[in-house]
């Protein structure tokens, strides 16, 4: 160390920052810890205890709300311990450490012909991130979740021991964890099983329907033979066109198919491209922010609609796995289409869960509410999912409705009205939400959309394994912590 210079402090890096949510419509100054090991997250933990505040799990910050955001305390960022620890091509085992992102993986063992068993529509989501949110994608129906191609972790507690969770050992731990959103430790090491390819590239049919109907007809008629099924909404037009919308089915090549995969399982063909319609994709977002009004919007959708006749027409067409996948990840930044005044405007996205009978009616409602209420969602995207077995899951034999909404001071309050009024609905319906997605909900929905029991074994484990209750987010102050006053008073 040359003289004059401090030695730094040992331990995890620290800085003090704003940290937000990703659609920017709630953020908070913390001081973030970064760790690069078990020892350091650890040492964390004691930071928080001897400062006497609550510590709040971070990936990468890609849901949408305050899950990952932590006003009361400090943030452990998880982002700096990204190494992939093993990988056997043979099997499609992959052992990672937390912060290791989608993205990386894709890149590492698409070469070798696998892929992620499960990813979320942006790549850079962390694996812990994806596994503490138990996420899905547009696989769902035939795939399962994120929790579902989980192996193994290991897990820190609050006490600073390591604790090893499967299926088969330590069941509970591992069906709460998952997607208990980091309440109940810290992931330090998550064991993948990952899905065999044999090319870099999908078949992607495109079909169009006039309503919401078609849309949910089309895509229940796919759901045999298709891998992947993705809905995208136009939400604008009512009567007999609301719901309106296209549809996209992909296929896995099957062995043989694409006579060169060596090629097409490379990263550089993978790579989304540098530019879009000529204008160099970094700056895409600019031009967004000029259609990002309910005119803007409507016009856009309404071209993609009708645009979307012409993809229609012709049979499937070859599409890179990153291109069907991260179809967002397309215009980078694209959010700060909405503004770029962090906690003021930005996006809130408001995704429903409906069982199968229930979605088409509840969802007819809900967007013809929208439309009343002059808040319509400048995107729509449905999915079709199945359920799973961990306690604290959105996911049900059925679909969601992801609706994404601008936010701004002036419509901030009128919004959030609204979302409850919608949020009775899905309820009403039997329906779920998503914590990465939510920044609206009360205690009272979380009540009545989990089952009684899962909630309680949950609640009832977060208060053994985190007694002090060290771990907090906004999140979980807001739709928890309620719910475990209440129980304790009972
Ligand atoms: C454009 C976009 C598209 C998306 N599409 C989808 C989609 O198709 N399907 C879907 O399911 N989701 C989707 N998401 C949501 C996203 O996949 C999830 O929010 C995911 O959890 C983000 O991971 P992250 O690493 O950013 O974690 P963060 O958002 O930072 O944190 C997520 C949760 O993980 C906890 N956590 C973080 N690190 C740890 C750890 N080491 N141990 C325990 N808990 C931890 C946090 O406390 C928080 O509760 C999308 C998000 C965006 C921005």
């Amino acid at each position: 160390m040359p003289p004059g210079l401090a030695k730094p402090a040992p331990g995890p890096r620290r800085s003090y920052e704003l940290v937000e949510g990703w659609g920017m419509a709630v953020a908070a100054p913390a001081r973030v810890l970064r760790p690069r090991n078990v020892d350091e997250i650890r040492a964390c933990f004691e930071l928080a205890r001897r400062d006497g505040v609550p510590l709040g799990l971070r990936g990468t910050g890609n849901s949408y709300g305050d899950a990952s955001v932590n006003a009361a305390g400090h943030v452990l960022d998880i982002s700096r311990m990204d190494r992939i620890l093993r990988w056997d091509p043979a099997t499609g085992v992959a052992e990672l450490e937390p912060g290791v992102t989608v993205r990386q993986l894709w890149q590492r063992i698409l070469p070798d012909g696998w892929w992620p068993r499960v990813a979320s529509g942006t790549m850079f989501p962390t694996v812990a991130g994806a596994l503490a949110m138990n996420v899905h994608g547009k696989n769902n129906y035939v795939a399962g979740t994120f929790g579902d191609a989980c192996l193994e972790f290991d897990i820190v507690l609050p006490s600073g021991e390591v604790r090893t969770a499967s299926r088969e050992r330590e069941p509970e731990l591992f069906h709460a964890a998952i997607g208990g959103f980091g309440m109940l430790g810290c992931f330090s090491r998550v064991v993948l099983q990952t899905h065999r390819v044999h090319s870099g590239n999908l078949k992607v049919k495109a079909l169009r329907a006039g309503n919401l109907r078609g849309m949910l007809d089309l895509m229940e008629s796919r759901r045999a033979t298709a891998d992947y099924l993705v809905g995208w909404i136009d939400a604008f037009p009512g009567g007999a066109h609301s719901g309106r919308g296209l549809v996209h089915a992909a296929s896995y090549q099957a062995p043989g198919e694409d006579p060169e995969p060596a090629r097409s399982q490379t990263v550089s063909y993978q790579e989304l491209p540098p530019t879009i319609l000529g204008f160099p994709k970094a700056d895409v977002w600019r031009i967004l922010r000029l259609f990002n009004n309910d005119r803007g919007m409507r016009l856009i959708n309404a071209v993609k609609y009708h645009v979307g006749r012409l993809e229609a027409a012709h049979g499937p067409r070859l599409q890179s796995h990153a291109g069907f996948a991260f179809l967002l990840d397309y215009v980078p930044n694209w959010k700060f289409a909405y503004g770029t005044e962090p906690g003021r405007r930005g996006l809130i996205q408001f995704q429903s869960f409906l069982p199968q009978a229930a979605a088409h009616d509840a969802w007819q409602e809900m967007l013809a509410r929208c439309r009343a209420a002059r808040l319509v969602p400048y995107l729509g995207v449905l999915k079709r999912h199945r359920s799973d077995p961990f306690w604290m899951t959105h996911a049900v034999d059925g679909w969601s409705l992801a609706m994404d909404f601008k936010v701004t001071p002036e419509n901030r309050a009128r919004l959030w009205d609204h979302c409850r009024t919608m949020t009775e609905t899905v309820l009403a319906a039997g329906g779920r939400f998503y914590f990465a997605k939510d920044l609206v909900l009360g205690p009272e929905a979380v009540a009545r959309f989990l089952p009684a029991r899962d909630l309680q074994r949950f609640l009832a484990l977060k208060r053994r394994l985190d007694p002090e209750g060290l771990l907090q987010t906004n999140l979980s102050r807001r739709l928890l912590e309620p719910l475990a006053a209440g129980a304790e008073g009972r």
